[in-house]
């Protein structure tokens, strides 16, 4: 068993300056890549012990990937580095004064600090939302969605109750951004070509698919060309799509938006909004919308060491009133500019301000159903889009390993219209749903 007071954070002391990052994800990995061969000590913590490709991560939801196949682990990423040290703990705690950051394992001095924590799901203070509805940030949250799905298909082939089983098979998505129009679509497909061959016993023309979304269009972020080409792509896989509806209550058995109207699931999926992941310590007057407010050169307002990129950085430019679009692309474009910054930093030369190059913004539907835009004011759909998106996600996956994988499940689906994963690893159950619990007690049994 492990003692807590034989425990270390075990960081070799240096005379070199140490740059302590938190969050391996998209901005800090790029960050810690492009420090490679800098006279600098980096230390890494994250709370998960791998960089994940959170693009992807509604196919883990949806039976079409293995966790595995988006993830990378960075004991393997930076292997070879030098004087780098990574360590799987949360930060819970920064002090600016002290320059430490703490975690359960003890505490660590730092010259210069990186916050690339990221975002998380954003529930609006409502604590029912938060028990019962199933967000989509994390891999075991992915694997919590899929084993809910499937669970759903298997309860409603043995139980005898009608209003049961519409609850069962009603699937509800909140939120018409990117992973909600995916995993829409995804599900979509999956009733067309997967579902009726697995459940013969079950009427496939009962189950339904809403997408929810509180503004006006579909994928708010993207154009509204995009927004129309995708609403009619999810529309035509029979998707039912829900404009400028709120959701304000979700008890687990049933969604109420607001106005009053109600609909019966067992599933809730929240992709409705995020914030930043925040860490205590960081200046109260330094957050806004919760996120970190930080100069052209990503540095933290008012601190002159701590810099934040990615998700969780707030740059308020001319062009950017409400700062980059929450993507991978400007955590990606800033974690590669830190790096030259701390460099001319060490030598005392002047920095050069971030300027995002904005690459465009694709999202999938579905088969051959894909959505661009594009630099220049080109938007593209259907075939040459859904190319560009399977190019595009195959050519920013880390690690050749994972590039195979997902490569040879896409074409094995192509051809095939299967999906090799509707495995229920780790089933879920909620803590109040006495028969669940009593199934998995059952089944757990020798
Ligand atoms: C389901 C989903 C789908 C998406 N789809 C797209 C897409 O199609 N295209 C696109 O461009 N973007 C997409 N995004 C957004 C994109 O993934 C993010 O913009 C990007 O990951 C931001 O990078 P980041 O480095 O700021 O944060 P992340 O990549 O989220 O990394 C943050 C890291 O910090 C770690 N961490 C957090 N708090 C702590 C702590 N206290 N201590 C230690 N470690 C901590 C986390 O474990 C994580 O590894 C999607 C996001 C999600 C969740």
């Amino acid at each position: 068993m492990l003692q807590f007071d034989k425990l270390s954070l075990n960081i070799p002391d240096t005379a070199k300056p140490r740059v302590v990052i938190i969050g391996g994800g998209f901005g800090g990995m790029n960050l810690a890549k492009s420090l490679r061969n800098t006279d600098v000590q980096i230390v890494l913590f994250d709370k998960q012990n791998y960089n994940g490709f959170w693009p992807l991560l509604y196919q883990v939801a949806t039976a079409g990937l293995e966790p595995d196949a988006i993830a990378e682990p960075f004991r393997k990423m930076f292997d070879g580095y030098e004087d780098f040290h990574y360590r799987m703990v949360r930060v819970n705690k920064i002090d600016t004064s002290a320059k430490t950051v703490t975690t359960l394992i003890g505490e660590l001095h730092y010259d210069y600090l990186v916050i690339a924590a990221g975002s998380k799901s954003n529930f609006f203070g409502n604590a029912d939302i938060q028990k019962y509805a199933f967000p989509l940030k994390t891999i075991p949250e992915a694997l919590n969605v899929r084993s809910q799905f499937l669970q759903c298909f298997e309860q409603a082939s043995v139980t005898t109750d009608p209003a049961e089983r519409e609850s069962l098979l009603t699937f509800v998505i909140a939120g018409a951004g990117p992973t909600g129009v995916e995993m829409a679509g995804s599900l979509a497909e999956m009733r067309k070509h997967v579902l009726p061959n697995d459940y013969p016993g079950l009427d496939f023309s009962q189950m339904k698919i809403y997408v929810v979304e509180g503004l006006g269009k579909v994928l708010p972020p993207m154009s509204d060309e995009a927004g129309k080409k995708s609403q009619k792509y999810l529309e035509d896989l029979g998707v039912i799509i829900k404009l400028n509806t709120l959701v304000e209550a979700y008890d687990g058995e049933t969604v109420t938006f607001k106005g009053g109207e109600k609909i019966r699931t067992q599933t809730l999926v929240w992709g409705a909004g995020v914030t930043g992941a925040l860490i205590a310590g960081i200046p109260t007057e330094a957050i806004e919308k919760g996120r970190i407010l930080v100069d052209p050169i990503n540095r933290v307002q008012g601190l002159n060491d701590v810099f934040a990129i990615g998700d969780i950085a707030f740059m308020k430019l001319e062009d950017y009133p409400k700062g980059h679009p929450g993507v991978a692309q400007p955590a990606i474009q800033q974690g590669k500019h830190l790096a030259k910054n701390l460099r001319h930093i060490l030598k005392n030369e002047s920095t050069e301000p971030f300027e995002y190059f904005d690459k465009g913004s694709l999202a999938i539907v579905g088969r051959s159903r894909a959505v661009a835009d594009l630099p220049g004011n080109v938007h593209l759909g259907g075939f040459i889009a859904w190319m560009a998106w399977l190019f595009v996600h195959i050519w920013y996956l880390v690690g050749f390993r994972s590039k195979l994988i997902v490569f040879s499940n896409w074409m094995y689906r192509l051809f095939t219209y299967q999906r090799g994963t509707r495995i229920i690893i780790r089933p879920f159950v909620r803590k109040d749903d006495v028969v669940g619990q009593k199934i998995l007690v059952q089944n757990e049994m020798e």
